[in-house]
């Protein structure tokens, strides 16, 4: 038998949350961004959950091409455009549309040798300053492009630093909106955060028109993958999202310990009274955050508990305080969905790590047996 640990991708969860991204931006079209093998859900695992969106987006060419390899033959975007000229053969090739931000990317195109002429996306630094033309650049850029038989269409985009907080999005789309009010193209704004907390807002309806969150493409990632992109402002239920990946595991070891008695490296944990205390075949080394501690929750038959002492390579010990019915063998829920329907929001595990459901996810170890039902 092998060892007891799966991760569940819920291709149900992933419909439900894709269409309600769409509720969330009606006039829109939707990208389910796939970047990072979806999530860390499998990109052919989370496929079938999220062919009804519109189009793909992610980062690699490897990516794209496992994309159409599942018989996509939709668009697909490049998020962080191309990185050598060689690259612009297989966009050709199998039909990609790509970012481009900055003046490299455009010298590249210019010496692609091709007569069928790519669409793609200019992406404006409206204040995040990561990748992109700043505003006053921007323009001469579009132009650049535009006078290349290369390039077919351009459309706009630009990526919100501040969406799923408190400074919000209105400066940065104000900055956008300014600097591209003349310009022709399809739009593209706005991330999870963006398109849940904005999606149907008119900001700031005293700028110059064209200055709303209404745009052609929304570009949601995390929010599809059953995550609220702002826990713990909000969380996934009461955004209506679904867990979309469940961690599963089994105990495979009881203790008993008694008043002073440790658990595990580093005696982090010490009993107060009798304690049962079940190990379970979860660790560091298939993705579990190593950085929880004591009182990281976490599902045993579907019953809440808590983890206790310090996360191992291979496994984690609970309490078994609440559930005094389970042993060897009894299910334990890391995050998502147990057998008796009890949720646990894989946001709560990642913060009690200090971090966020999206690198969870994306950490999900290559040795953990993941099935898609
Ligand atoms: C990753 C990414 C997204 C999706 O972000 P989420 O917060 O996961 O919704 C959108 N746009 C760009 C450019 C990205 O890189």
């Amino acid at each position: 038998m092998p060892r007891p640990i799966q991760a569940t991708i819920h291709t149900e969860a992933l419909r439900h949350n894709l269409r309600r991204m769409r509720q969330a931006a009606p006039d829109a079209r939707v990208w389910a961004v796939v970047k990072a093998n979806a999530y860390g859900h499998g990109i052919e695992r989370a496929f079938e959950g999220l062919r009804g969106a519109d189009g793909f987006a992610l980062l690699d060419l490897s990516e794209a091409q496992r994309v159409r390899a599942m018989g996509w033959r939709g668009p697909i975007l490049l998020l962080e455009g191309v990185f050598e000229v060689r690259d612009l053969e297989l966009c050709s090739r199998l039909d990609l549309w790509h970012t481009v931000h900055c003046e490299e990317q455009i010298d590249m195109l210019a010496m692609h040798k091709t007569n069928l002429p790519q669409r793609v996306f200019l992406k404006m630094n409206s204040g995040m300053n990561r990748l992109g033309f700043s505003p006053e650049r921007y323009r001469a850029a579009w132009t650049r492009l535009n006078a290349l038989p290369q390039v077919d269409e351009i459309s706009l985009m630009t990526h919100f630093s501040d969406a799923d907080g408190a400074k919000g999005v209105a400066q940065q789309m104000a900055v956008f909106a300014r600097a591209t009010l003349d310009l022709p193209g399809e739009r593209t704004l706005s991330n999870s955060a963006a398109t849940l907390r904005f999606g149907e807002t008119a900001l700031e309806p005293d700028l110059a028109a064209g200055a709303t969150m209404a745009s052609d493409w929304v570009r949601p990632g995390i929010a599809v993958y059953g995550s609220a992109p702002d826990f713990p402002a909000h969380s996934a239920a009461q955004w209506d999202l679904r867990p979309t990946m469940t961690l599963g595991a089994k105990i495979i070891g009881v203790q008993t310990l008694q008043a002073g008695d440790s658990v595990g490296y580093g005696s982090s944990f010490v009993a107060e009274g009798p304690l049962r205390i079940g190990v379970v075949a979860c660790g560091y080394a298939d993705g579990y955050p190593r950085h929880c501690t004591t009182g990281t929750p976490v599902l045993v038959a579907g019953v809440p508990c808590r983890m206790v002492g310090r996360v191992s390579m291979d496994m984690i010990t609970v309490d078994l305080s609440p559930v005094p019915a389970a042993g060897f063998g009894t299910e334990v829920t890391l995050w998502g969905q147990a057998a008796n329907g009890a949720v646990l929001p894989i946001d709560e595990v990642a913060h009690a790590a200090g971090t966020v459901g999206y690198e969870l996810m994306c950490a999900l170890a290559q040795r953990v047996p993941t099935v898609a039902a």
